[in-house]
């Protein structure tokens, strides 16, 4: 369904090429409206340039740090085996430049126009181009800047770094603090730990992976300790000095010994990208996070504005906003209504080991059900056999006591955010215990735990 208005220049504006901006505007343009995009960064936004796709590359370089140490034990001798940092650092930033380009050519074949300017909005149907002053009009804007990373206040905050500058490193951090205990602070945690700095997370109370049901919270604690990653809890950051060698000291409000470090990574949450985009010019007040709000066709208090992604903070995740942005272009443009569902969403943090969960907690669920039932797996996965290190893996499924329906699966261990995809869909689909129960196990592997548990 075309709907060129001759009184603008384009149907749709979206700002922000990111993974929801990109995916609305592709669509859209699919289904025959005029599209143009505004990205003043890089094509791709945070999860391709510096985020999920690059961080993952990271992780699996850290994975080797522990297939090495298990070698011996299956009859390797890798001698002389070193990590070389700007060769990784290369590598990943090369790949970020490919998919930048993949992006791109998406983007020129749908033919949707590419701004590279910062767009501020300046009025229900303008965006204006910050370097060149240009002003564009369009039926309507979509708004997908994503969400920043917040820096709280401290002195020498200018010493720290973020998950923005974390990927250009020009040196393997001997020794990294990382602020805060979320899921960028645990992932880059486990990748430095790995690849050998000595590491220190700084939180400011004692809960890590707020989200997370309480036993992998536990557990990760646990095995992340016992594999060397440092916590300094109910501390906050009041100041990172910088010393005359250039190195850092963190000081820190729990009244202990300031920690030395040589980088700080502060991982302190995700602000929505709002500031200075002009959306009061077209009459939208922002939440009290910054964000967008929006109704649930991703509708602003202006109607010919909307918004998808992180910038409208309702979950934080690169495949909602994508699923957010299709939606939008479907509706407005093909006339398809598809309502975007939150529940049943599966979510990973690739720390070592990784964890990942879909559904509810159980202190969720003991909340919301009148009875619940619990099963749960404590094994050593067999790969880990024979290793010198005893690190667990735990699985947790919580079942509705009253009609037996799956309500959360829980795991930690490796491999687990690929297991926990495919089960993602049981949960999704509302099976039973008696449906995981019934289910043959695929033997040996450590995903058939989960038809397992009696
Ligand atoms: P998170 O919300 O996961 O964690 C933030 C951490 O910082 C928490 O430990 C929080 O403590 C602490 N914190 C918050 N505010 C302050 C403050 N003012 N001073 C000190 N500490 C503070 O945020 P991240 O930055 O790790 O990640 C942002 C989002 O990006 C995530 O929510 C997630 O949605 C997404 N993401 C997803 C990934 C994945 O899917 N694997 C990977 C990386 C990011 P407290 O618990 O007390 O609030």
């Amino acid at each position: 369904m075309t709907v060129n208005d001759a009184q603008f220049e384009y149907d749709l504006f979206v700002i922000g090429a990111g993974s929801g901006g990109v995916r609305a505007a592709r669509i859209a343009a699919g289904h025959g409206a005029k599209v143009a995009v505004a990205e003043e960064f890089r094509i791709g936004g945070t999860c391709v340039i510096r985020g999920c796709v690059p961080k993952k590359l990271l992780v699996y370089a850290a994975q080797f740090s522990d297939d090495l140490a298990h070698a011996g034990d299956y009859g390797w001798t890798i001698a002389g085996a070193t990590f070389d940092w700007p060769t990784l650092r290369d590598a990943v930033a090369r790949d970020v430049d490919r998919i930048n380009l993949a992006y791109t050519s998406t983007l020129n074949t749908n033919q949707v126009a590419q701004y590279l300017d910062r767009a501020e909005v300046t009025g229900p149907n303008s965006v204006r181009m910050k370097s060149t002053g240009q002003t564009v009009t369009a039926k309507t804007i979509l708004v997908a800047t994503g969400a920043w990373p917040i820096m709280p206040e401290f002195d020498g905050t200018e010493h720290c770094i973020t998950s923005n500058e974390v990927f250009g490193l020009p040196t393997l951090p001997r020794r990294v603090v990382v602020a805060g205990a979320g899921y960028i602070a645990l992932e880059f945690a486990g990748i430095f730990n790995a690849l050998g700095s000595a590491v220190t997370v700084v939180n400011r109370s004692d809960a890590i992976l707020r989200s997370y049901d309480i036993d992998l919270r536990d557990r990760l604690l646990t095995l992340t300790r016992a594999r060397g990653i440092a916590y300094r809890f109910h501390a906050t950051l009041d100041r990172v000095e910088k010393c005359a060698d250039g190195s850092l000291l963190v000081h820190l409000g729990d009244g202990g010994e300031p920690v030395p470090a040589d980088v700080v990574l502060v991982a302190a949450g995700r602000r929505a990208n709002t500031a200075g985009l002009g959306l009061e010019q077209a009459g939208i007040a922002l939440g009290h996070r910054g964000e967008v709000p929006v109704d649930g066709d991703g509708r602003t208090a202006c109607p010919s504005i909307y918004a998808v992604g992180d910038v409208t903070d309702r979950v934080q995740l690169t495949p909602v906003a994508i699923r957010e942005g299709h939606a939008f272009a479907d509706a407005q443009y093909a006339g398809k209504k598809t309502a975007v569902s939150y529940d049943a969403i599966p979510s990973a943090v690739f720390s070592q080991p990784p964890l990942a969960a879909v559904g509810l907690t159980e202190a969720e669920a003991r909340r919301q059900f009148a009875a619940i039932k619990v099963f749960t797996s404590d094994f050593r996965p067999m790969k880990n056999i024979f290793s010198q290190r005893v690190e667990r893996g735990f699985y947790k499924l919580v079942v509705d006591g009253e009609t037996d329906r799956v309500l959360g699966i829980h795991m930690i261990g490796p491999d687990a955010p690929e297991i926990l995809q495919a089960a993602a869909i049981a949960v999704k689909a509302g099976l039973t215990k008696a449906d995981f129960d019934a289910t043959v196990a695929l033997h040996p592997s450590m995903a058939e735990e989960l038809v397992l548990m009696r």
